[in-house]
């Protein structure tokens, strides 16, 4: 959607297409009522994926009771309403979606934006930090490691701020055109060592660079790459 952008750019417009028409407060009239039961997703995936196909699978992804509405509004992009507005924000804070292992990626409705400006580069990932001391799970850490991948949003913790268990839970907000984070290197009272990341729920990714969204220019192969998320995986 990003290239009708650019090929308009260019256009040397007449004085009738470049005379701006006034667009007053009323004329969305209800379609904000609409737009606050609505979420905005878009499936990650090279294959084009039918509005139809993607309705009926995420009704049973979703467990929502009644039927949902899908609308196309670009590739694998769609307009997605719920019977309410409970039902979406389920939906919308539970995280993260597949569509035959494939990441869907949403965002909230907002009626004022035109779609070409819709980012869908980000998505929250719970990542499963593995092999920690047990005085060192906690907030504290999880906040620590979690925030050299990005920003983090949550960390699944007791009360008391501890979680002993098999790993530390920690929802971080990911850039997607980044490797998927695998491990990180600590150092605990000059002892180093790894913390490998297990994800509870993990998109389709490319083998070579471990991303789940190629950027425009695809992949380009480095030295050393090639399969590095296949033996991970
Ligand atoms: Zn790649």
């Amino acid at each position: 959607m990003e290239e009708i952008e650019e090929v308009w750019r260019k256009l040397k417009l007449t004085d009738e297409e470049d005379c701006p028409i006034e667009v007053g407060q009323g004329v969305h009239g209800s379609m904000d009522l609409k737009g606050r039961r609505s979420l905005i997703g878009k499936i990650i995936s090279e294959r084009i994926i039918g509005r139809e196909v993607a309705r009926s699978m995420m009704e049973k992804v979703w467990k929502v009771g009644k039927p949902l509405e899908f609308q196309e509004i670009g590739g694998n992009c769609f307009g997605i309403t719920f019977v309410n507005r409970s039902e979406k924000m389920k939906v919308l804070d539970g995280c993260l979606w597949l569509f035959d292992n494939h990441l869907f990626v949403l965002l909230d409705f907002d009626g004022g934006m035109q779609p070409c400006l819709f980012n869908f580069d980000h998505a929250h990932m719970w990542v499963q930090m593995l092999n920690l001391p047990l005085s060192y799970m906690n907030k504290q850490m999880g906040e620590l490691i979690g925030s050299s991948i990005e920003k983090v949003m949550e960390v699944d913790v007791q009360e008391d701020g501890s979680a002993w268990g098999r790993c530390l839970s920690v929802k971080v907000e990911c850039d997607l055109r980044r490797s998927v984070a695998r491990v990180r290197t600590i150092v605990v009272d000059g002892r180093t060592s790894w913390v490998p990341f297990q994800y509870e729920k993990l998109p389709r990714l490319c083998f070579n660079c471990g991303r789940i969204v190629h950027g425009k220019e695809g992949y380009k192969e480095s030295e050393g790459s090639v399969g590095q998320y296949v033996v991970w995986l």
